[in-house]
């Protein structure tokens, strides 16, 4: 089947704003937030994106950045894309990483797509890999994150990671855990070349680090001569200007 032009499949599936999943009217912002969610997304931005070593303990990764913080509704969007059936916010969470982490310009509509001005010139990536799922028929989101920031970026996406074994979901576990439980889990197909490719390697949400570099170490052996890593979302402590008052973060809790 050939792929609806983007404007008639704007009027058939309105996009909706992934932090509080309105319908996208003409005044969105960037293309992808309502007008009243831009406050708490520039709340959690990650400013700036690259992120500190000193809170990840990265390791075969040259860097890794992210546009926001894992937190209040940022962390409520990733959720309902990858775990409450709303795989479709990817769009809008990647055009926000585009925007955010690579300076991509914004589109000025609802289902536009961010302009990336010199598709692959000023970037020194030349191939984008997303993480592949930890188990079958889950953790589709970075595949979608991936493949939307390739047509912005205008970057090849490939799939040549997979893993080896089942895994524990690497929530709740402490970091030594989380080491053990992607130590190895990761490995490029059979027959898979590399071969001085600059990845861009795209994950949902950058925790510890232990995923993104078990995997950049898979595609160093698979070939690749550097591995950036990049999320919509780190987990970090909020710096305290981007804390909630107390007050509102009580209210916060009791409505949920
Ligand atoms: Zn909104």
């Amino acid at each position: 089947m050939k792929a609806l032009p983007e404007g008639l499949a704007a009027l058939l599936w309105p996009r909706r704003c992934p932090l509080c999943d309105r319908v996208l009217a003409q005044d969105t912002v960037s293309g992808c937030l309502c007008p009243d969610c831009l406050p708490e997304a520039r709340r959690l931005f990650h400013d700036p994106p690259r992120l500190p070593g000193t809170e990840h303990e990265f390791y075969a990764v040259s860097g890794a950045a992210s546009a926001f913080y894992y937190s209040d509704a940022v962390r409520h969007a990733i959720l309902r894309c990858k775990e409450h059936g709303h795989p479709w916010y990817a769009r809008e969470l990647a055009d926000l990483v585009a925007v955010r982490v690579f300076g991509a310009q914004a589109a000025a509509c609802p289902a536009g797509r961010p302009a990336y001005m010199a598709p692959g010139t000023l970037l020194p990536y030349t191939l984008i890999v997303p993480v592949p799922p930890r188990r079958k028929g889950t953790g589709g989101m970075p595949r979608l994150l991936a493949g939307r920031l390739s047509r912005i970026l205008g970057i090849p996406m490939a799939c040549p990671l997979y893993t080896t074994r089942e895994m524990k979901p690497q929530k709740g576990l402490d970091l030594s855990a989380r080491l053990k439980n992607t130590k190895d889990a990761y490995a490029c197909r059979p027959g898979t070349d590399l071969s001085g490719a600059r990845v861009l390697l795209v994950d949902d949400i950058i925790t510890t680090g232990a995923t993104v570099s078990a995997c950049a170490l898979a595609l160093l052996q698979g070939g690749a001569v550097s591995v950036f890593a990049v999320s919509v979302a780190a987990k970090e402590d909020l710096p305290p200007d981007k804390r909630l008052p107390e007050k509102r973060r009580v209210q916060e809790n009791q409505s949920k």
